[in-house]
């Protein structure tokens, strides 16, 4: 990434927009250094998986999504996408949760386009990078996948939930397989097993020794990326 000096977050939205090409960016009231490490996993992600790029129309928080969401409307005529929109306002608007950092927010668009958001929770504002780590640390305790708790981690979760809406991989029976094998119940989980996709997909990128899991969530995350993107 390239060095800053004055106005260092507007420098990084400009090249959020500019080099990574999402158009509609907002980091106000974030800290620094995990905005830092949230573009550095977010440019990591679209080298690996270029062809999500065009689906994502914003990253910011949930009034700024608003805001974005209306700014489409008026671009789109067709109802369908209006009615998409709409409920994707709707659930922009719905309490948010107390110590969650980030969410993601997707819908369709007119003839079936993605239409992706990263929602920059309240928690996030005046977070420090450290408290954001303890956090992560807690929300992830009882979990037996997630290893590593620096906020690259959430980037990932969020990038797996996005794979996951364009893919339909977390329910696929060859996922499911693997985890019962690691002794893993996904129904009978804590947690449903689009979550433990997302945790497994962000270990993956987060800790080069992961368990041998968290490569086979991947690496069929790829072959169906391929599949469906690349591939013709
Ligand atoms: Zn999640």
């Amino acid at each position: 990434m390239a060095f800053f000096l004055e106005e260092p977050m507007l420098e990084l939205e400009k090249y959020v927009q500019k080099e990574i090409k999402i158009e509609r960016v907002n980091f106000e009231c974030v800290d620094l250094k995990i905005v830092q490490d949230l573009v550095e996993s977010l440019e990591k992600m679209l080298v690996l998986y270029p062809e999500i790029k065009p689906f994502i129309h914003a990253i910011g928080t949930r009034p700024f999504l608003r805001k974005c969401i209306d700014e489409i409307e008026i671009k789109m005529k067709e109802e369908a996408t209006l009615e998409e929109l709409t409920q994707m306002r709707q659930y922009l608007v719905q309490k948010e949760s107390s110590n969650n950092p980030m969410m993601l927010f997707h819908s369709y668009m007119d003839q079936g386009q993605p239409c992706i958001m990263f929602g920059l929770e309240p928690y996030l504002e005046d977070c420090t990078h450290q408290e954001l780590i303890t956090t992560i640390k807690n929300i992830k305790k009882r979990n037996s996948i997630t290893t590593v708790y620096n906020p690259s981690v959430i980037m990932y979760h969020e990038f797996g939930h996005c794979l996951d809406f364009l893919l339909s991989v977390s329910y696929d029976t060859e996922i499911f397989c693997a985890m019962m094998q690691k002794g893993i119940d996904p129904e009978r989980y804590w947690y449903t097993g689009s979550e433990l996709y997302a945790d497994a997909f962000a270990e993956y990128y987060a800790n080069p020794n992961a368990d041998p899991i968290c490569n086979k969530v991947v690496q069929y995350t790829n072959r169906q990326y391929h599949r469906r993107f690349v591939r013709k």
